[in-house]
């Protein structure tokens, strides 16, 4: 029996073939690919993505759905009931087999399920996930808009909204517009990162306190005196009195290193 959507789990289906065949192009999928799918709810999107694919990984939370899913999908359609925001992605994926990463995203936790896969070491090479269409906008903001979330995933790859999706293709239909985001995720950490943690770190004080100048967020988020931030700010070329939000990947990496 098919059990009611539930709210808490962000639980809206696809129910527009069209939007599940621009979600599966948006990540490029081909035949040879292994796809990880997240929250493949009543495998709408899974069983297009089953029909494309070598293989699909599908993460579920909810029980009762991941029970009907292995009764329902094609042999090439493996179920794991698991939460998407703890999992470590080369625990899914045997030696280290390349992925694309595809999900309607519960909206609650879109970004630290992302985050879970962008920052891991065994990152997809291209994404393909349905968010907020705020949420949307705000991963692929340029300096001026900048915030973590956007630092989180431009990191990592090249972000771009790839169509609006109206409340209409869901059932039940959410309060607002969606967004298909395509990710082309990097070789390796953009501007050479290598000590991600560090680059973070930083991040976060930087954005710590968003109306403070960025010496004094920084001071404040990293527990320094004004002069040590401002001396940070000079090596890395970057003028005290800009906010965190104007920054560029490239420069807080640069920031990052003058730590
Ligand atoms: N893919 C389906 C579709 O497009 O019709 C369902 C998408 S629905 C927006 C989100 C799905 O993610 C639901 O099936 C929900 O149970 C599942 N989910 C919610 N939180 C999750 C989590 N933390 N980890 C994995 N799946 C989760």
């Amino acid at each position: 029996m098919t059990s009611r959507p539930k709210k808490s789990l962000g639980q809206h289906f696809l129910t527009d073939r069209n939007i599940l065949g621009a979600v599966a192009d948006a990540a490029h999928v081909g035949p040879d690919d292994v796809v990880v799918e997240i929250g493949p709810g009543r495998g709408a999107l899974t069983s297009v993505l089953a029909e494309r694919a070598a293989r699909v990984i599908a993460v579920e939370l909810d029980a009762a759905l991941a029970a009907e899913l292995r009764e329902t999908m094609p042999a090439n359609v493996d179920i794991v009931e698991a939460d998407a925001r703890a999992i470590n992605p080369a625990t899914l994926l045997e030696a280290r087999v390349p992925y694309k990463l595809v999900g309607n995203l519960p909206y609650y936790a879109a970004l630290p399920i992302l985050r879970a896969f962008l920052e891991s070491d065994h990152r997809p090479t291209h994404a393909a996930i349905l968010v907020q269409l705020e949420v949307a906008r705000q991963l692929c903001a340029e300096p001026g808009g900048m915030s973590l979330a956007a630092l989180g995933v431009q990191l990592f790859g090249a972000p771009r909204i790839v169509r609006r999706v109206p409340p209409g293709a869901f059932n039940p239909p959410p309060k607002v517009t969606s967004a298909v985001v395509g990710i082309t995720v990097f070789d390796s950490p953009a501007a050479g990162v290598t000590d991600i943690e560090g680059f973070f770190t930083v991040a976060r004080a930087g954005f710590s306190t968003r109306r403070k100048q960025l010496r004094n967020a920084l001071a404040n988020g990293l527990a320094i005196d004004a002069g040590a931030a401002g001396a940070m700010l000079t090596q890395a070329g970057i003028d005290s009195k800009c906010r965190a939000q104007s920054l560029s990947v490239a420069e807080w990496a640069r920031l990052a290193e003058a730590t």
